[in-house]
């Protein structure tokens, strides 16, 4: 431990400690690196936690009092900035409270799976920076989700206990006394703690049912993020939605517009309805009420990615939370069925959600089509999904300040950065390098491959669903050995659900590539995707690829995050994608058709993947290639952030 607990505690010790429990700091390039210097081997085996560091640190380096000065007035003037968009441009536009299941903000806090966390994570960044009145609501897990080992060719998960007292959590008060939440459970009631963790301007309120008061059954309810079976999928669904809203209650948060990131958290406005009821308020009016200020967003188009709970498990957990009230049994299913006078059919998270919400939308333009056929509800509409900019690298950042100062205010109001189109191929080259630079050596240190520099690395990191289809590349072995002999390197990662076996068989297969002897060395495989190697692997590669089945993928990020830092995509015209090709930006792969069969689909996606990729080592390296770049970014960029997506749902969602 640094100081002692008794001496006089070092002015900038202390400055660093409260830079370390603002997640401010992890998208703010001179903030993290500040850190990261104090001692850059911890740092790397602390997964980049300032918290964790600082309590261990022996002393400060020598020298280092400006750069904290000028890092933490920076902080200051962030936190207390009177200017910010949401003042000049949405000023009538009151609180935001944001519901998710997970939260991707950083790979040291392991409350995240994949794509919606990450996009719920970025969501709140976005809405710290531009200033909105927000505030979020998720779960803390005591396990997260699971770390990927590879042993004997198979994906194993391990699932470390995360400890609150390594991270930048506070447990919340109310008059000196710690928060305790009553939650419903069947006959009984069970406690949760709230943590705070500040994200920025944002606080964000995770629930905790860990405490020695409850039974070890109610302890287990925030064991793990997406672990157990659909009793342990309700209890937690519970947790976040009745708990959550009445943890704002308690924290005297109401809602002016409540978000539903996914059907997970459509509890709470039945919990919000019950408390106004509770004071005395009338039935329909108070329905109309929590109706006309819950806002829903859908990211499933697939009908089987909906949660779903039969009678007895609804009735099992909300029982005595509906009796109380005097309300009929019908009162809960009935919002949630698709023929309610069909009694055995079950609730659907995402019809309850979308009945109590004055509107829902989907992700990209195509998936608010696909959910309204799947819906049969033409007033669904789409709020197409972005990235943060600090996804992009420092390097890039560097670049778009010379060539482009304003692009933060261009990228906000989606206007194009014209400036780019004027930028020379040698500073594009040069802005790329360091990152490439770093993928490389992490391939090396992981690996022990050399990839040679002039190498066109290709990326596919992502969930391994089947869907997402991680073998397609590998379907014709003749193909892709000649796409390797040209030049090629492909870098696979991605996690299957421990209960999915066919995304662990493709795990697997990946990995059978990775050791035959025709494609061993080109095509890799990076085991322990998360948020770090995410981030190397979308700023360094030079190309991502893209291939699900269409239209499964709602909308899909990863792509964004490469454009944002000069690389190229190759996608399937799935989810965010039609919105952006223009044929001189990237490239499609397939046709905007749909198919009889699934192995039709696939033998002429994979037919197309091939040709794709001959065209794209042709282009690689030639004016054609930048020129390419130029165009991805230029127009990209401010259609595919989430300082223009946050701004989006200021505008078209959040008011009235
Ligand atoms: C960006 C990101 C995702 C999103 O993946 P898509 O397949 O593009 O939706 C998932 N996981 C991590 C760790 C990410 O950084």
């Amino acid at each position: 431990m640094l100081a002692h607990p008794r001496s006089p505690p070092d002015p900038t010790l202390a400055r660093l400690m409260e830079l370390s429990q603002n997640l401010w700091w992890s998208w703010d390039p001179q903030a993290t690196e500040l850190f990261a210097s104090l001692d850059r081997h911890r740092w790397e085996a602390l997964d980049h936690n300032p918290v964790a560091l600082l309590q261990e640190l022996g002393e400060l380096p020598a020298g280092i009092k400006d750069r904290v000065d000028a890092v933490y007035e920076r902080f200051r003037s962030y936190l207390h900035e009177p200017d910010t968009w949401a003042r000049r441009s949405r000023p009538e536009l009151g609180r935001v409270v944001y519901m998710s299941m997970e939260f991707g903000l950083h790979e040291s806090l392991r409350i995240y799976s994949g794509g919606l966390g990450v996009l719920a994570g970025d969501h709140l960044r976005s809405a710290s920076d531009l200033g909105l009145d927000f505030v979020a609501v998720g779960l803390f897990y005591k396990h997260g989700y699971f770390r990927q080992i590879i042993d004997l060719g198979q994906q194993v998960a391990a699932w470390p206990t995360v400890r609150p007292e390594r991270l930048p959590l506070e447990e919340v008060q109310i008059g000196g006394r710690p928060l305790r939440v009553l939650v419903p459970h069947g006959e009984r009631q069970y406690l949760a703690r709230v943590w705070r963790l500040q994200v920025g301007r944002v606080p964000l309120y995770l629930l905790d049912a860990d405490l020695p008061e409850n039974t070890p059954e109610d302890r287990a309810v925030t064991g793990s993020l997406y672990g157990g079976d659909a009793s342990m999928r309700i209890r937690q669904e519970v947790l976040l939605g009745v708990g959550g809203f009445r943890a704002l209650r308690a924290l005297d948060l109401p809602p002016e517009v409540l978000h539903l990131n996914e059907g997970h958290c459509a509890f709470a406005p039945l919990e919000w309805l019950r408390q106004r009821v509770e004071t005395g308020c009338d039935f329909r009016v108070s329905e109309l009420h929590v109706q006309q200020a819950t806002v829903f967003t859908t990211h499933t188009p697939v009908p089987a990615g909906h949660d779903r709970f039969g009678w007895d498990l609804v009735d099992g957990a909300l029982g005595r939370w509906r009796d109380r009230m005097g309300w009929s049994q019908g009162m809960i299913m009935d919002r949630g069925r698709r023929d309610p006078s069909n009694l055995r059919s079950a609730l659907n998270m995402t019809r309850l959600a979308m009945g109590m919400s004055r509107s829902t939308n989907g992700v990209s333009a195509l998936h608010g089509q696909v959910s309204r056929d799947m819906f049969n509800n033409p007033a669904i509409g789409h709020v197409t999904n972005g990235v943060h900019p600090a996804w992009t690298s420092s390097e890039v950042r560097g670049l778009l300040d010379r060539v482009q100062p304003d692009w933060i205010d261009r990228a906000t109001e989606g206007q194009a950065l014209d400036a780019l189109e004027a930028c020379p191929t040698q500073s594009l080259v040069e802005a790329r390098e360091p990152s490439r630079q770093r993928l490389r050596a992490l391939i090396e240190q992981r690996l022990g491959v050399k990839v040679p520099a002039e190498a066109l690395i290709a990326g596919f990191a992502r969930r391994f669903a089947p869907y997402k289809r991680a073998d397609l590349l590998l379907s014709d072995a003749e193909r892709l050995g000649r796409l390797l002999d040209a030049g090629l390197y492909v870098v696979f990662a991605g996690k299957a659900h421990p209960h999915d076996e066919a995304g662990k068989a493709l795990v697997a297969r990946v990995l059978e590539a990775c050791r035959d002897p025709r494609t061993r060395g080109r095509v890799l495989f990076l085991s322990g995707y998360d948020i770090a190697m995410g981030r190397l692997l979308t700023q360094g590669v030079d190309l991502w690829i893209n291939n699900p089945r269409r239209p499964r993928e709602a909308s899909g990020t990863s792509g964004q995050k490469v454009l944002l830092n000069g690389g190229l995509n190759a996608s399937v015209l799935d989810g965010w994608w039609p919105e952006s090709y223009a044929g001189d930006n990237g490239w499609a792969i397939g046709e905007p058709r749909e198919y009889g069969s699934i192995a039709e689909q696939d033998a002429a996606d994979a037919d197309s993947l091939y040709a794709v990729l001959e065209d794209v080592l042709q282009t690689w390296g030639t004016e054609r290639w930048w020129q390419m770049v130029r165009r991805s970014m230029a127009v990209g960029f401010p259609a595919f952030n989430t300082h223009r997506m946050v701004a989006d749902y200021a505008r078209d969602v959040y008011a009235r």
